[in-house]
């Protein structure tokens, strides 16, 4: 017997989450996968519980009610929004419907690894544009666009190097491709972003420009699995039909619908990231660990080079710290610290800074 699967498929490299665990220490802090160390809104866990009641019933196809709140709080056509597993089930429906065997899928130099991982699922060609000083370089992916381009992504701000491009460099971007593509925004760390539209007017304003979101992130819902995209009507009619009709449970659907209503909350959480941000990238420069400004719930420390980066990260997960070393995203020397609360980042000053003594 000889089963064979399809092209692609036995390229990709499975994706490497963040560890959460250290054999042996008990006071650990998970940095490692931009969660909200405040957890999710207090209502988005009463109408979790709430929904426990309603477990034998099978949940909205529509997701009609969730699709409202996030129209009404985003300021965007709930008709021309889809859900899904997280975002990661939307950058898959994407690369599904939209890229094939002989298509490539563009994505940048550090790029989140699952547009690599979707488009060799779809059986299509993932090729990555170079960045320049860790940020998105709109040139250089215009200049690696072909006739056979379907699908280009960009996280912005982009995971892991937290950096992003103005509203007009992206414009820039959607105007030069070429006119079988489409731009895909991904705006799991939108929200970080005090006043950024994740590109929601550029949507509007074309017919080939898409976001992906997230419930992941900010709204602290990462154990839950919802995501959402929004765009012109022909792609999101296009996506539905490829989505399974009970892709999102029925507690998912109510506690994401919570969180996103509870603006207060989001506001909070921002702000307080944007504090304990400025205040981490600071003692790390006091430390002369440098890093590039961050728009994201996480910093990209840079270390002299590949093996004190690994010896850091030793020290710290000695310490019960853990952070993501990202040599699997071509940054061997660099370390992405996710903001935890401010316990948690002093804690990890204080580590990073006796491993930085010991050395010297
Ligand atoms: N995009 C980016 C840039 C991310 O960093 C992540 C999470 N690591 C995702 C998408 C996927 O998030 P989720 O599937 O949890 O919505």
């Amino acid at each position: 017997m000889t089963l064979t699967p399809q092209p692609g498929i036995m390229d990709i490299a499975l994706y490497q989450g963040g560890a959460a665990h250290v054999p042996g220490v008990a006071d650990v802090v998970k940095l490692s996968s931009n969660e909200n160390p405040f957890g999710p809104s207090p209502h988005a866990l009463d109408a979790f519980r709430q929904a426990a009641g309603q477990l034998h019933v099978y949940p909205s196809t529509s997701h009609e009610s969730l699709r409202t709140a996030i129209g009404e709080i985003q300021g965007v056509d709930p008709a021309r929004v889809i859900c899904g597993a997280g975002s990661d089930e939307i950058i898959s429906f994407l690369c599904y419907a939209y890229a094939g065997p002989g298509d490539e899928v563009l994505h940048t130099e550090h790029g989140f690894a699952m547009y690599r991982i979707s488009a060799l699922a779809a059986g299509a060609t993932p090729v990555a544009a170079p960045e320049r000083d860790r940020v998105t370089d709109v040139d250089a992916l215009l200049a690696a666009c072909t006739d056979r381009t379907r699908l280009v992504f960009i996280a912005n701000p982009n995971n892991p190097t937290g950096t992003m491009i103005s509203n007009a460099e992206l414009a820039r971007l959607a105007d030069g491709l070429p006119e079988q593509a489409m731009l895909v925004l991904d705006g799991a760390y939108a929200e970080y972003v005090d006043g950024y539209d994740a590109g929601k007017a550029l949507i509007d304003a074309r017919d080939n420009v898409f976001m992906t979101r997230t419930f992941s992130k900010i709204y602290g819902l990462g154990g839950l699995r919802v995501g959402w995209g929004y765009g012109p009507q022909h792609i999101i009619d296009t996506l539905n039909r490829i989505r399974g009709p009970f892709n999102l449970s029925g507690p998912a659907l109510k506690a994401a619908e919570a969180a996103m209503r509870d603006v207060a909350y989001t506001d909070k959480c921002r702000s307080e990231n944007a504090r304990m941000r400025a205040w981490l990238a600071h003692k790390l420069a006091e430390l002369g660990l440098p890093s590039d400004t961050s728009s994201a719930n996480f910093i990209l420390v840079r270390l002299a080079d590949t093996a004190q980066a690994t010896a850091c990260d030793a020290y710290l997960k000695s310490k019960g710290l853990i952070v993501r070393p990202v040599a699997s995203y071509g940054l061997p020397h660099c370390l992405r610290i996710t903001m935890g609360d401010e316990t948690a980042c002093k804690r990890v000053v204080n580590a990073i800074a006796a491993f930085i003594g010991d050395l010297s």
